[in-house]
C-alpha cells in the first residue's frame, strides 16, 4: 500500500518568515495538493531563548495572504495535535528514555565552562574540540564514568544533556529526492543534545518524533538542513521507524541578486525590495522590515516568483496560477543549485499579474489614494482611469504618480517642454483647440477631423509642436496616454478650462 503524502511546514517562531522559509512552505503545499495529501503547520519553538512574541501569529498571516493553506496544523488543530512543540513537551522524555535503555544515547554532565575549557585547550593546539566518538572518553558522561557516579548525579539533580551516541566510522546515506545520495562518515558528526534536564527536547528529537507521530510521509526543506540529515537518518534507525522515514527533499538556497551568499535582510535593506511576506515591527527594537503586502505586491505573483526560484516547469511558461503550479509541480525539476533573487523579474510578475486584475479591482486599490490626496471622483471614472492606465504601473502605489492629471489640472508647467514645443503663434494655436472643441461635436472622430486633420496637417503646421503643447496644457508635461482619448476622458469642460490657463499662464513666447 502506498502511504498517504503528509507534509509539513515547521518553523521555529524566531522572528518574520524570511522569503525562503515562504518558498519552503510553498513547495510543501504544492507537493501536497498535487499528490492529495495534507499540510501541516507546526512549530518548532523548543528554544525558548529564541522565542519572538508575535512571530507564530506572523507566520500564518503571511501563508494565509499567500493562499498556502493547511489541513492541520497550530492554528486550526487536527488528529495529530498538539501542533505546538512547548505543548507536546510531556511526550519526549520517553523517546530520550529508550535511546538511553537502547545505548544509542547517553548522558552528559559537561558543565558550559567545561566545554569552554575544551575548546581553548583545543584551539591552542590549532584544532577544533567536537563533542564525537573520537573525544567523549574525555569527557563527563554516562561512557566515561561509572555507573554509580552517573547515578548518584542522576539522584542528586545534577543538570545534565542526552546525547546521541554516534557509532564510530560508520558511513550515513540521506537519499535525496533532489540531490541523490549524500553520504557522510560518523567519524565526522558531533554527538548532538537531544534533549535536557529540564525536560525540554532539542529541535532534532523534537523534530524526528513529530514526524514520525504526526506520520509525515516527506521531509522538504531548506538545504541548511542537509548536514543534520545524517543525525536524523540515524534517529529513525535507532528508534526502530526505518520503514517509515519519511523521503528527504532538500531545497536550494535563495541567493542574493549577485549570486553571491544567501539571500539576507540586509540584502532587502540595501537594494530596495522586500525579504518578508508582510511588513515585521521588530517587537524588541521597534525596527520596521518591509513586506510584500504593504509594498504593493499581489500574492499571485510572489507565489508565481518564489515557485520559479529553484524549480521550473520544463517549459517556456512563466505565468503559472496557484492551480497551474499544483497540476506542474514536480521535485526532479527541483534545481540542486541556489536560485538568485531577481528584483526586476519581481516587479515582472507584479505587472503582469496586475493586468489580470478587473478594472474595478484597481479602481478598489486606488480610491484609498485618492482620498488621501483629497480628490472625490466618481466610481465609474475611477474604473475607467484605472483601465487605460493600469499596463504603466508595477504597482498600485504608482497610480496617483501616473494618473493624478485625470483628477487635478496641472498648477504647472514642464519648462524643458515649454522651450522644446511651446513656439511663437501656440497661444492662436491653443485659442483654435478651444474653438474647435466648442464648435464640432464632442466625439473622438469628429475632433481628430477638426483638429489634427484639418487645421493642423491642412495648415502645415508642426503635428508634434501643436499636440504635445496641448499635451502640456493638459497635463503639465508631455507624457500619458493617447491625446484625443485623454481629451475626451477629462471631458469637454475641463479641457477648455486647462487650455485656457495655459494659454494665459504661459503666454505668447517671442522668436
Ligand atoms: N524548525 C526548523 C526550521 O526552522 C525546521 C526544519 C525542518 O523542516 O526539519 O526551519
Amino acid at each position: 500500500m502506498t502511504r498517504k503524502v503528509r507534509v509539513r511546514f515547521a518553523p521555529s517562531p524566531t522572528g518574520p518568515l524570511h522569503i525562503g522559509g515562504v518558498r519552503t512552505a510553498l513547495y510543501n503545499y504544492l507537493f501536497a495538493r498535487q499528490n492529495g495529501g495534507d499540510m501541516i503547520l507546526r512549530i518548532e519553538d523548543t528554544d525558548q531563548t529564541r522565542f519572538v512574541p508575535g512571530a507564530e501569529a506572523y507566520i500564518i498571516e503571511a501563508l494565509d495572504w499567500l493562499g498556502i493553506k493547511f489541513d492541520e496544523g497550530v492554528h486550526i488543530g487536527g488528529n495529530y495535535g498538539p501542533y505546538r512543540q512547548s505543548d507536546r513537551k510531556p511526550m519526549y522524555r520517553q523517546y530520550a528514555e529508550q535511546l538511553l535503555r537502547e545505548g544509542w544515547a547517553y548522558y552528559a554532565f559537561d558543565s558550559a565552562e567545561a566545554l569552554d575549557a575544551k575548546r581553548k585547550e583545543y584551539e591552542a593546539q590549532k584544532k577544533t574540540f567536537q563533542y564525537d566518538c573520537n573525544t567523549r572518553a574525555e569527557m563527563e558522561n554516562s561512557l566515561s564514568l561509572s555507573a554509580e557516579e552517573v547515578q548518584r548525579r542522576l539522584d542528586s539533580g545534577a543538570p545534565y544533556v542526552v546525547r546521541f551516541k554516534f557509532p564510530a566510522d560508520t558511513e550515513i546515506t540521506v537519499h535525496d529526492l533532489i540531490r541523490g545520495d549524500v553520504t557522510m562518515n560518523s567519524n565526522l558528526l558531533d554527538d548532538k543534545v537531544l534533549f535536557k534536564s529540564d525536560g525540554m527536547p532539542t529541535y532534532h528529537l523534537a523534530n524526528i518524533v513529530d514526524d514520525h507521530t504526526m506520520e509525515v510521509s516527506h521531509v522538504i526543506r531548506g538545504e541548511e538542513w542537509l548536514p543534520s540529515a545524517p543525525l536524523h537518518v540515524m534517529l529513525y534507525k535507532a528508534f526502530g521507524w526505518e520503514d517509515t522515514m519519511p523521503q528527504f527533499a532538500h531545497l536550494p538556497l535563495l541567493l542574493k541578486p549577485e549570486g553571491n551568499g544567501k539571500l539576507s535582510k540586509r540584502d532587502g535593506d540595501r537594494l530596495g525590495f522586500p525579504v518578508f511576506p508582510l511588513d515585521w515591527h521588530d517587537p524588541k527594537t521597534g525596527e520596521l522590515s518591509s513586506g510584500y503586502r504593504e509594498k504593493g505586491y499581489l500574492p499571485e505573483a510572489v507565489v508565481n516568483m518564489l515557485a520559479l526560484l529553484g524549480w521550473n516547469p520544463g517549459t517556456e511558461q512563466e505565468i503559472l496560477s496557484m492551480d497551474d503550479l499544483i497540476k506542474q509541480f514536480n521535485v526532479a525539476h527541483i534545481s540542486k543549485s541556489g536560485a538568485k533573487f531577481n528584483v526586476e523579474k519581481a516587479k515582472w510578475f507584479n505587472h503582469e499579474y496586475l493586468q489580470m486584475r478587473s478594472d474595478e479591482e484597481i479602481a478598489a486599490m486606488f480610491e484609498p489614494q485618492l482620498k488621501e490626496h483629497g480628490i472625490e471622483a466618481k466610481h465609474d471614472y475611477v474604473v475607467k482611469v484605472c483601465g487605460m492606465m493600469k499596463e504603466r504601473i508595477n504597482f498600485p502605489s504608482e497610480l496617483w504618480e501616473q494618473t493624478s492629471y485625470f483628477f487635478e489640472a496641472p498648477t504647472e508647467y514642464d519648462p524643458a517642454a515649454i522651450k522644446k514645443r511651446w513656439k511663437p503663434g501656440m497661444t492662436t494655436h491653443m485659442a483654435k483647440v478651444i474653438e474647435i472643441l466648442n464648435t464640432v461635436p464632442f466625439e473622438y472622430d469628429a475632433i481628430h477631423k477638426a483638429l489634427l486633420d484639418e487645421y493642423i496637417v491642412g495648415n502645415q503646421l508642426n503635428m508634434g509642436q501643436v499636440m504635445n503643447s496641448l499635451r502640456l496644457a493638459v497635463v503639465g508635461k508631455t507624457v500619458g496616454p493617447d491625446m484625443l482619448t485623454l481629451v475626451m476622458t477629462i471631458g469637454k469642460e475641463e479641457t477648455i478650462r486647462r487650455v485656457q490657463r495655459a494659454i494665459d499662464t504661459i503666454g505668447e513666447v517671442a522668436e
